[in-house]
Protein backbone atom coordinates (compact mmCIF):
# COMPACT_ATOMS: atom_id res chain seq x y z
CA UNK A 1 0.00 0.00 0.00
CA UNK A 2 1.19 3.56 -0.69
CA UNK A 3 2.15 5.09 2.36
CA UNK A 4 -0.11 8.44 2.58
CA UNK A 5 2.34 11.18 2.50
CA UNK A 6 4.29 9.65 -0.46
CA UNK A 7 -0.05 9.47 -2.45
CA UNK A 8 -0.45 13.25 -1.52
CA UNK A 9 3.04 14.76 -2.36
CA UNK A 10 2.01 15.52 -6.18
CA UNK A 11 -1.10 17.54 -5.10
CA UNK A 12 0.42 19.43 -2.14
CA UNK A 13 1.59 22.38 -4.35
CA UNK A 14 1.24 25.21 -1.13
CA UNK A 15 -1.94 25.47 0.77
CA UNK A 16 -2.66 28.65 -0.83
CA UNK A 17 -3.35 26.42 -3.76
CA UNK A 18 -5.81 24.42 -1.95
CA UNK A 19 -9.57 25.42 -3.20
CA UNK A 20 -12.82 24.11 -1.97
CA UNK A 21 -13.94 23.03 -5.71
CA UNK A 22 -11.00 20.31 -5.71
CA UNK A 23 -13.13 18.33 -2.85
CA UNK A 24 -16.68 19.71 -4.25
CA UNK A 25 -15.51 17.50 -7.76
CA UNK A 26 -15.60 13.80 -5.88
CA UNK A 27 -17.57 11.53 -5.35
CA UNK A 28 -19.97 12.30 -2.20
CA UNK A 29 -19.19 9.83 0.78
CA UNK A 30 -20.99 8.50 4.21
CA UNK A 31 -20.12 9.33 7.47
CA UNK A 32 -19.85 5.50 8.19
CA UNK A 33 -20.67 3.44 5.04
CA UNK A 34 -21.95 -0.28 6.07
CA UNK A 35 -22.65 -1.08 2.93
CA UNK A 36 -19.26 -1.71 2.32
CA UNK A 37 -18.73 -3.88 4.81
CA UNK A 38 -21.56 -5.75 4.16
CA UNK A 39 -20.65 -6.36 0.32
CA UNK A 40 -17.33 -8.23 1.28
CA UNK A 41 -19.39 -10.43 3.39
CA UNK A 42 -22.60 -11.16 1.99
CA UNK A 43 -21.88 -14.91 1.07
CA UNK A 44 -21.12 -15.91 4.70
CA UNK A 45 -23.21 -13.42 6.46
CA UNK A 46 -26.57 -14.91 4.38
CA UNK A 47 -25.57 -18.60 4.66
CA UNK A 48 -24.80 -17.82 8.74
CA UNK A 49 -28.54 -16.44 9.00
CA UNK A 50 -30.08 -19.17 6.81
CA UNK A 51 -28.33 -21.77 9.14
CA UNK A 52 -30.12 -20.05 12.41
CA UNK A 53 -33.81 -19.91 10.49
CA UNK A 54 -32.81 -23.50 9.73
CA UNK A 55 -32.40 -25.02 13.15
CA UNK A 56 -34.92 -22.43 14.46
CA UNK A 57 -32.98 -22.23 17.87
CA UNK A 58 -33.19 -18.10 18.40
CA UNK A 59 -32.88 -17.19 21.78
CA UNK A 60 -28.88 -17.79 23.60
CA UNK A 61 -28.19 -21.50 22.03
CA UNK A 62 -25.21 -22.90 20.26
CA UNK A 63 -24.47 -19.77 18.31
CA UNK A 64 -24.43 -17.60 21.14
CA UNK A 65 -22.46 -19.72 23.39
CA UNK A 66 -19.84 -20.56 20.36
CA UNK A 67 -20.03 -15.95 20.57
CA UNK A 68 -19.36 -16.28 24.10
CA UNK A 69 -16.39 -18.30 23.75
CA UNK A 70 -14.57 -17.25 21.01
CA UNK A 71 -15.07 -13.07 22.85
CA UNK A 72 -13.62 -14.70 25.97
CA UNK A 73 -10.52 -16.07 24.28
CA UNK A 74 -10.14 -12.66 22.59
CA UNK A 75 -10.44 -10.79 25.10
CA UNK A 76 -7.94 -13.09 27.40
CA UNK A 77 -11.13 -13.17 30.37
CA UNK A 78 -12.93 -16.17 32.21
CA UNK A 79 -16.46 -15.26 31.42
CA UNK A 80 -18.22 -13.44 28.23
CA UNK A 81 -21.75 -13.51 28.14
CA UNK A 82 -24.18 -12.03 25.43
CA UNK A 83 -27.43 -9.98 26.43
CA UNK A 84 -29.27 -7.56 24.48
CA UNK A 85 -27.44 -4.17 24.09
CA UNK A 86 -24.59 -2.34 25.35
CA UNK A 87 -26.68 0.00 27.74
CA UNK A 88 -28.39 -3.84 28.83
CA UNK A 89 -24.53 -4.92 29.53
CA UNK A 90 -23.69 -1.60 31.94
CA UNK A 91 -27.31 -2.54 33.41
CA UNK A 92 -26.59 -5.98 34.13
CA UNK A 93 -22.97 -5.02 35.50
CA UNK A 94 -24.56 -2.75 37.84
CA UNK A 95 -27.06 -4.83 38.81
CA UNK A 96 -24.60 -7.81 39.86
CA UNK A 97 -22.63 -5.22 41.94
CA UNK A 98 -25.81 -4.21 43.99
CA UNK A 99 -26.22 -0.92 42.33
CA UNK A 100 -29.42 0.48 43.97
CA UNK A 101 -31.04 3.97 45.90
CA UNK A 102 -28.92 5.48 48.07
CA UNK A 103 -25.89 4.55 46.36
CA UNK A 104 -23.49 6.96 44.02
CA UNK A 105 -21.38 5.90 40.47
CA UNK A 106 -18.88 7.81 39.42
CA UNK A 107 -18.58 8.61 36.03
CA UNK A 108 -17.91 11.04 33.07
CA UNK A 109 -20.35 13.62 31.64
CA UNK A 110 -18.71 13.22 28.10
CA UNK A 111 -19.91 9.92 26.66
CA UNK A 112 -22.89 8.77 25.32
CA UNK A 113 -26.12 8.65 27.85
CA UNK A 114 -26.29 5.01 28.01
CA UNK A 115 -23.33 5.11 30.61
CA UNK A 116 -25.25 7.04 33.49
CA UNK A 117 -28.47 6.18 32.25
CA UNK A 118 -27.97 2.46 33.36
CA UNK A 119 -26.87 4.13 37.20
CA UNK A 120 -29.73 6.29 37.14
CA UNK A 121 -31.93 3.24 36.21
CA UNK A 122 -31.26 1.33 39.18
CA UNK A 123 -32.10 4.72 41.25
CA UNK A 124 -28.55 5.04 42.07
CA UNK A 125 -26.89 8.89 41.67
CA UNK A 126 -24.41 9.53 38.58
CA UNK A 127 -21.82 12.02 40.07
CA UNK A 128 -19.74 12.96 37.02
CA UNK A 129 -16.03 13.68 37.25
CA UNK A 130 -14.55 16.12 34.33
CA UNK A 131 -12.50 14.86 31.67
CA UNK A 132 -8.80 15.56 30.71
CA UNK A 133 -8.84 17.37 27.83
CA UNK A 134 -6.66 16.34 25.43
CA UNK A 135 -7.88 12.89 25.57
CA UNK A 136 -11.45 13.36 26.48
CA UNK A 137 -11.49 10.54 29.14
CA UNK A 138 -12.21 10.86 32.87
CA UNK A 139 -9.34 12.50 34.46
CA UNK A 140 -8.17 10.33 37.43
CA UNK A 141 -6.86 13.16 39.70
CA UNK A 142 -10.51 14.23 39.97
CA UNK A 143 -11.94 11.49 41.10
CA UNK A 144 -10.63 11.40 45.06
CA UNK A 145 -12.41 14.47 45.73
CA UNK A 146 -15.69 12.80 44.15
CA UNK A 147 -15.82 10.36 46.08
CA UNK A 148 -17.81 9.95 49.23
CA UNK A 149 -19.14 7.06 51.98
CA UNK A 150 -21.84 6.18 49.53
CA UNK A 151 -19.45 5.68 46.88
CA UNK A 152 -19.97 2.02 45.16
CA UNK A 153 -17.66 2.18 42.33
CA UNK A 154 -16.66 3.88 38.89
CA UNK A 155 -17.64 3.66 35.35
CA UNK A 156 -14.53 4.75 33.42
CA UNK A 157 -15.30 5.28 29.34
CA UNK A 158 -12.91 4.35 26.95
CA UNK A 159 -14.19 7.24 24.41
CA UNK A 160 -13.77 7.22 20.91
CA UNK A 161 -11.46 4.28 21.08
CA UNK A 162 -8.60 5.19 23.30
CA UNK A 163 -8.71 3.68 26.77
CA UNK A 164 -9.32 5.91 29.90
CA UNK A 165 -6.31 5.98 32.36
CA UNK A 166 -6.65 3.02 33.93
CA UNK A 167 -3.57 2.68 36.41
CA UNK A 168 -4.70 5.31 38.64
CA UNK A 169 -8.34 4.78 38.27
CA UNK A 170 -8.08 1.08 39.42
CA UNK A 171 -5.66 2.40 42.29
CA UNK A 172 -7.64 4.35 43.56
CA UNK A 173 -10.53 2.22 42.98
CA UNK A 174 -8.43 -0.50 45.51
CA UNK A 175 -7.78 2.09 47.97
CA UNK A 176 -11.54 2.84 48.50
CA UNK A 177 -12.71 -1.02 47.76
CA UNK A 178 -15.08 0.32 44.43
CA UNK A 179 -15.62 -1.69 41.63
CA UNK A 180 -14.47 -0.52 38.28
CA UNK A 181 -17.02 -1.30 35.46
CA UNK A 182 -15.50 -0.42 32.07
CA UNK A 183 -17.50 0.81 29.49
CA UNK A 184 -15.47 -0.56 26.31
CA UNK A 185 -18.90 0.22 23.79
CA UNK A 186 -16.47 1.75 21.87
CA UNK A 187 -12.90 0.59 22.03
CA UNK A 188 -13.28 -3.12 21.28
CA UNK A 189 -9.59 -4.78 21.26
CA UNK A 190 -7.65 -1.61 22.11
CA UNK A 191 -5.16 -1.93 24.41
CA UNK A 192 -3.82 -0.19 27.63
CA UNK A 193 -0.30 -1.39 28.70
CA UNK A 194 -0.66 -4.13 26.42
CA UNK A 195 -3.77 -5.40 27.94
CA UNK A 196 -7.23 -5.19 26.43
CA UNK A 197 -10.06 -2.82 27.84
CA UNK A 198 -12.75 -4.36 29.30
CA UNK A 199 -10.84 -7.15 31.18
CA UNK A 200 -8.69 -4.64 33.27
CA UNK A 201 -11.55 -3.96 35.70
CA UNK A 202 -14.39 -5.86 37.89
CA UNK A 203 -16.64 -6.11 34.64
CA UNK A 204 -16.18 -4.92 30.84
CA UNK A 205 -19.36 -3.92 28.96
CA UNK A 206 -19.45 -4.16 24.99
CA UNK A 207 -21.72 -3.08 22.11
CA UNK A 208 -22.54 -4.32 18.96
CA UNK A 209 -24.94 -1.45 17.76
CA UNK A 210 -24.12 -1.10 14.18
CA UNK A 211 -21.70 1.78 14.12
CA UNK A 212 -19.45 0.17 16.57
CA UNK A 213 -15.91 -1.52 15.87
CA UNK A 214 -17.79 -4.56 16.00
CA UNK A 215 -21.47 -4.32 14.75
CA UNK A 216 -24.37 -6.18 14.77
CA UNK A 217 -27.53 -6.54 12.68
CA UNK A 218 -29.30 -4.25 15.16
CA UNK A 219 -28.86 -4.30 18.91
CA UNK A 220 -26.66 -6.23 20.85
CA UNK A 221 -24.13 -6.34 23.63
CA UNK A 222 -21.84 -8.38 26.13
CA UNK A 223 -20.54 -8.85 29.44
CA UNK A 224 -17.24 -9.65 30.15
CA UNK A 225 -15.56 -10.32 33.69
CA UNK A 226 -13.06 -13.18 35.81
CA UNK A 227 -15.15 -13.54 38.90
CA UNK A 228 -17.16 -16.85 38.69
CA UNK A 229 -19.60 -14.93 41.02
CA UNK A 230 -20.18 -12.25 38.96
CA UNK A 231 -20.68 -14.11 35.49
CA UNK A 232 -23.03 -16.23 37.33
CA UNK A 233 -25.45 -13.64 38.74
CA UNK A 234 -25.01 -12.19 35.41
CA UNK A 235 -25.93 -14.83 33.58
CA UNK A 236 -29.17 -15.79 35.68
CA UNK A 237 -30.14 -11.88 35.34
CA UNK A 238 -30.01 -11.72 31.79
CA UNK A 239 -32.97 -14.84 31.98
CA UNK A 240 -35.28 -12.89 34.55
CA UNK A 241 -33.20 -14.06 37.45
CA UNK A 242 -33.76 -17.13 36.76
CA UNK A 243 -31.64 -20.31 37.20
CA UNK A 244 -34.44 -23.12 36.76
CA UNK A 245 -36.93 -22.85 34.69
CA UNK A 246 -39.80 -21.05 36.59
CA UNK A 247 -38.20 -20.74 39.33
CA UNK A 248 -37.35 -16.77 40.08
CA UNK A 249 -34.18 -16.38 42.25
CA UNK A 250 -33.48 -12.68 41.34
CA UNK A 251 -35.30 -9.64 40.05
CA UNK A 252 -33.98 -9.92 36.69
CA UNK A 253 -34.58 -8.84 33.31
CA UNK A 254 -35.13 -10.00 29.70
CA UNK A 255 -31.70 -8.97 28.11
CA UNK A 256 -30.65 -12.11 25.68
CA UNK A 257 -28.70 -11.66 22.89
CA UNK A 258 -30.48 -13.01 19.87
CA UNK A 259 -28.83 -16.72 17.50
CA UNK A 260 -29.24 -14.27 14.64
CA UNK A 261 -27.15 -11.48 15.64
CA UNK A 262 -24.60 -14.01 17.25
CA UNK A 263 -24.16 -15.79 13.88
CA UNK A 264 -23.71 -12.64 12.47
CA UNK A 265 -20.86 -11.60 14.66
CA UNK A 266 -18.68 -14.86 14.40
CA UNK A 267 -18.75 -14.16 10.76
CA UNK A 268 -17.70 -10.54 11.24
CA UNK A 269 -15.23 -11.12 14.62
CA UNK A 270 -12.28 -13.12 12.41
CA UNK A 271 -11.97 -9.49 10.32
CA UNK A 272 -12.07 -7.04 13.75
CA UNK A 273 -8.39 -7.23 13.73
CA UNK A 274 -8.28 -6.19 9.91
CA UNK A 275 -10.96 -3.62 10.65
CA UNK A 276 -9.26 -2.02 13.06
CA UNK A 277 -5.81 -1.85 11.50
CA UNK A 278 -7.97 -0.31 8.84
CA UNK A 279 -9.02 2.72 11.06
CA UNK A 280 -5.63 3.31 12.33
CA UNK A 281 -4.73 3.53 8.88
CA UNK A 282 -6.92 5.72 7.93
CA UNK A 283 -5.89 7.94 11.21
CA UNK A 284 -2.33 8.03 10.21
CA UNK A 285 -3.43 9.25 7.17
CA UNK A 286 -4.91 12.31 8.97
CA UNK A 287 -1.96 12.80 10.99
CA UNK A 288 0.45 12.98 8.53
CA UNK A 289 -1.47 15.25 6.20
CA UNK A 290 -2.77 17.24 8.32
CA UNK A 291 1.33 18.02 9.11
CA UNK A 292 1.91 18.08 5.56
CA UNK A 293 -0.94 20.91 5.03
CA UNK A 294 0.52 22.50 8.33
CA UNK A 295 -3.10 22.60 9.82
CA UNK A 296 -1.90 20.18 12.97
CA UNK A 297 -1.38 23.57 14.73
CA UNK A 298 -5.02 24.90 13.65
CA UNK A 299 -6.94 21.71 15.32
CA UNK A 300 -6.94 19.79 18.39
CA UNK A 301 -5.94 16.12 16.99
CA UNK A 302 -6.42 13.14 19.06
CA UNK A 303 -3.71 12.28 21.83
CA UNK A 304 -2.69 8.84 22.40
CA UNK A 305 -0.94 8.68 25.69
CA UNK A 306 2.31 6.55 25.53
CA UNK A 307 0.68 2.85 26.30
CA UNK A 308 -2.71 3.48 24.70
CA UNK A 309 -3.17 1.84 21.77
CA UNK A 310 -6.42 3.91 19.79
CA UNK A 311 -8.77 1.51 17.61
CA UNK A 312 -10.68 4.84 16.45
CA UNK A 313 -14.17 4.14 16.71
CA UNK A 314 -14.12 7.57 16.36
CA UNK A 315 -11.62 10.11 14.97
CA UNK A 316 -12.16 13.98 16.49
CA UNK A 317 -10.30 16.61 16.17
CA UNK A 318 -11.21 20.06 17.99
CA UNK A 319 -11.55 23.85 16.90
CA UNK A 320 -13.02 26.95 18.55
CA UNK A 321 -14.26 27.78 15.09
CA UNK A 322 -15.87 23.89 14.82
CA UNK A 323 -19.56 24.90 13.85
CA UNK A 324 -17.75 27.22 10.84
CA UNK A 325 -15.93 24.43 9.89
CA UNK A 326 -19.00 22.04 10.00
CA UNK A 327 -20.59 24.27 7.80
CA UNK A 328 -18.04 24.48 5.34
CA UNK A 329 -17.76 20.80 4.95
CA UNK A 330 -21.14 19.71 4.40
CA UNK A 331 -21.28 22.42 1.86
CA UNK A 332 -18.68 20.44 -0.30
CA UNK A 333 -19.46 17.57 0.54
CA UNK A 334 -17.98 16.02 3.53
CA UNK A 335 -19.85 14.45 6.24
CA UNK A 336 -18.97 15.07 9.64
CA UNK A 337 -20.77 14.64 13.49
CA UNK A 338 -20.75 15.76 16.42
CA UNK A 339 -20.05 13.63 19.48
CA UNK A 340 -21.43 14.78 21.78
CA UNK A 341 -23.01 18.05 21.50
CA UNK A 342 -24.06 18.41 25.05
CA UNK A 343 -22.34 16.62 28.50
CA UNK A 344 -24.63 14.67 30.60
CA UNK A 345 -24.61 17.19 33.79
CA UNK A 346 -26.45 19.53 31.48
CA UNK A 347 -29.06 17.02 29.54
CA UNK A 348 -32.51 17.72 30.67
CA UNK A 349 -32.92 13.82 31.98
CA UNK A 350 -30.32 14.86 35.08
CA UNK A 351 -31.44 18.40 35.73
CA UNK A 352 -32.55 16.54 39.18
CA UNK A 353 -29.04 15.67 39.65
CA UNK A 354 -28.81 19.97 40.38
CA UNK A 355 -25.85 20.50 37.94
CA UNK A 356 -25.44 23.89 36.70
CA UNK A 357 -23.55 25.32 33.41
CA UNK A 358 -19.78 25.65 34.49
CA UNK A 359 -19.48 23.12 36.82
CA UNK A 360 -17.69 20.48 34.76
CA UNK A 361 -15.64 22.97 31.86
CA UNK A 362 -13.54 20.63 30.61
CA UNK A 363 -16.57 18.16 29.08
CA UNK A 364 -18.70 21.63 28.13
CA UNK A 365 -15.80 23.11 26.13
CA UNK A 366 -15.41 19.42 24.39
CA UNK A 367 -18.91 19.77 23.12
CA UNK A 368 -18.78 22.87 21.51
CA UNK A 369 -15.30 22.25 19.79
CA UNK A 370 -15.25 18.57 18.97
CA UNK A 371 -16.11 17.13 15.60
CA UNK A 372 -15.52 13.53 14.40
CA UNK A 373 -13.98 13.02 10.72
CA UNK A 374 -15.01 9.79 8.77
CA UNK A 375 -12.91 6.79 9.64
CA UNK A 376 -14.33 3.37 8.64
CA UNK A 377 -12.17 0.89 7.71
CA UNK A 378 -13.59 1.16 4.08
CA UNK A 379 -12.82 4.55 4.09
CA UNK A 380 -9.54 4.98 2.03
CA UNK A 381 -6.60 6.99 1.57
CA UNK A 382 -8.33 8.96 -0.95
CA UNK A 383 -11.73 10.26 0.64
CA UNK A 384 -9.47 11.19 3.74
CA UNK A 385 -7.13 13.23 1.27
CA UNK A 386 -10.19 14.78 0.43
CA UNK A 387 -11.25 15.64 4.13
CA UNK A 388 -7.99 16.98 4.76
CA UNK A 389 -8.29 19.13 1.91
CA UNK A 390 -11.30 20.33 2.51
CA UNK A 391 -10.23 21.45 6.47
CA UNK A 392 -7.44 22.81 4.62
CA UNK A 393 -9.31 24.90 2.39
CA UNK A 394 -11.28 26.35 5.24
CA UNK A 395 -8.48 27.39 7.28
CA UNK A 396 -6.48 28.77 4.34
CA UNK A 397 -9.16 31.17 3.49
CA UNK A 398 -10.29 32.03 6.77
CA UNK A 399 -6.91 32.36 8.75
C1 LIG B 1 -22.99 2.75 22.20
C2 LIG B 1 -22.62 3.04 23.59
C3 LIG B 1 -23.32 2.50 24.67
C4 LIG B 1 -24.61 1.76 24.52
O1 LIG B 1 -24.58 0.69 23.67
P1 LIG B 1 -25.95 0.22 22.93
O2 LIG B 1 -25.57 -1.10 22.36
O3 LIG B 1 -26.25 1.25 21.89
O4 LIG B 1 -27.00 0.13 23.95
C5 LIG B 1 -22.86 2.73 25.94
N1 LIG B 1 -21.77 3.49 26.15
C6 LIG B 1 -21.08 4.03 25.14
C7 LIG B 1 -19.86 4.84 25.45
C8 LIG B 1 -21.49 3.85 23.83
O5 LIG B 1 -20.81 4.41 22.84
Amino acid sequence: MTPFNQQVEGTLLGVAAVKTSSVAGAQPFPFLDLKAQFAGLRPEIIAAVIGVLENQHFILGPEVEALERDFADLMGCHHALGCASGSDALLLALMALGVGPGDEVITTPFTFVATAGSIARLGARPVFVDIEPQTYNIDPFRLEEAITPRTRGIIPVHLFGLPANMEPILNIAKTHGLFVVEDAAQSICARYQGRMVGGLGTIGCFSFFPSKNLGAAGDGGMVTTNDPRLAESMKTLRVHGSRKKYQCDLVGTNSRLDALQAAILRVKLPHLAEWTAARQRNADGYWSLFRDYQISESLGLPSVPAGCEHVYNQFVIRTHRRDQLRDHLRRIGIPTEIYYPSPLHLQPAFADLGYKSGDLVEAELACQQVLALPIYPELGEERVAAVVRGIAGFFATTD
